[in-house]
């Protein structure tokens, strides 16, 4: 069965928005409204698997909205809201609870890295976080996701509780008028020089909001001052920059910083290393800053504009959680019906 094409994704504000997210997950929720319609959700019931102090929790919820706006998504063309104004992802999410298998979540990675080595203490919603994502992209029959490369496990659990629902039900599916398959199974849209941004100072770690460090990332609202600080106490090796991109094997600080430049230009990893190939870390560190504060300058300034208005963030929020809750709702009837619920 062919499903109309939609792009769905979501961020949690959970704290500093950082040029991982923005490369992994942003600059593609821009370039893909061109192509598709599009969902863009700031997660917030994601958020409360950990804690969130309930006033910065709303602060985070409106800073990644006004990130969305300043980077350039349009909240009319297509739709922008917070997951906990659409009560039907939660809905889904306890269905596709009853859907996955425990044996499929006893492999996530990420439960594993956040839960830590005090696995008895974190929450059940931590645990059952991919179920909730999957709802989450499913509510809309989405049928494309781009994300970080962390997050591909994720999807692919999101296609086996599509694919494991679409098997289970596949009669009552069918009697309902749905053809073979309810849900589609979404592809994943993770590709370029960036995907996966590192820590500035632990090139095998990733960039992350959530690390100690504030020197470990480039945050979007960094000032050009705190961005070429960062950037040049950044971690490197003693060599020049290689010609050819076989050289920064085994070198992932280079790497690193050779596919945010890429990235940042949007050139290949290849492309960068012909212009700074056998260059000192100095001279190509000083391209890196021009660069990078060029492009998150002016998107740090417009966040904070924004965030000054909270009225209109909160009416962009609202306008969007209406019309996410048109396709939802619509979705969560037929799903009752495909189970067996009886509904008015
Ligand atoms: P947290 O530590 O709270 O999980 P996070 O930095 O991982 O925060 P998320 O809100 O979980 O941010 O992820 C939002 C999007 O950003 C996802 O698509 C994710 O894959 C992407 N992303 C996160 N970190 C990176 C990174 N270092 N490089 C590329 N993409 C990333
Ligand atoms: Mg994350």
């Amino acid at each position: 069965m062919a499903f109309k094409e939609r792009v769905f994704s979501g961020v949690q504000p959970t704290g500093n928005l950082h040029l991982g997210n923005y490369l992994g997950a942003l600059v593609k929720f821009v370039a893909l409204q061109e192509r598709y319609d599009c969902i863009y959700c700031v997660v917030d019931m994601h958020a409360i698997t950990v804690w969130q102090d309930p006033a910065e929790l709303k602060r985070s919820i409106r800073e990644v909205t006004a990130a969305f706006l300043a980077c350039g998504i349009d909240p009319k063309a297509h739709i922008v809201f917070n997951q906990s104004q659409v009560a039907e992802h939660a809905e889904l999410a306890w269905v596709f609870n009853c859907v996955a298998r425990l044996g499929w979540l006893n492999r996530m990675t990420q439960f594993k890295e956040k839960a830590g080595k005090d696995r008895e203490n974190a929450s059940v919603g931590l645990y059952a976080y991919p179920t909730l994502m999957a709802a989450d992209i499913l509510v809309y029959r989405a049928t494309h996701v781009p994300v970080g490369e962390d997050q591909k496990q994720h999807l692919e659990l999101s296609r086996d509780i599509a694919q494991k629902f679409n098997n289970d039900f596949a009669e009552s599916i069918a009697a309902h008028g749905f053809g073979d398959a309810f849900f589609p199974l979404p592809e994943p849209i993770i590709q370029g020089p960036a995907t996966r941004v590192m820590s500035l100072r632990d090139g095998s770690k990733k960039m992350s909001k959530s690390d100690a460090s504030d020197y470990s990332r480039i945050n979007l609202t960094d000032d050009a001052d705190a961005i070429a600080q960062k950037i040049r106490k950044a971690k490197t090796d003693p060599d020049p920059l290689p010609h050819e991109e076989k050289g920064l094997e085994s070198r992932p600080e280079a790497d690193n910083l050779v596919g945010i430049y890429a990235a940042i230009a949007d050139k290949t990893k290849a492309d960068v290393l012909r212009e700074f190939g056998g260059a000192q870390f100095s001279a190509f560190k000083a391209a890196l800053v021009d660069i990078a504060v060029s492009r998150l300058g002016p998107i740090g300034a417009q966040m904070k504009r924004l965030v000054q208005d909270p009225v209109y963030i909160d009416s962009v929020l609202a306008d969007g959680a209406a019309r996410a809750q048109a396709i939802a709702s619509e979705t969560m009837k037929a799903v009752k019906d495909i189970v067996g619920f009886v509904r008015p």
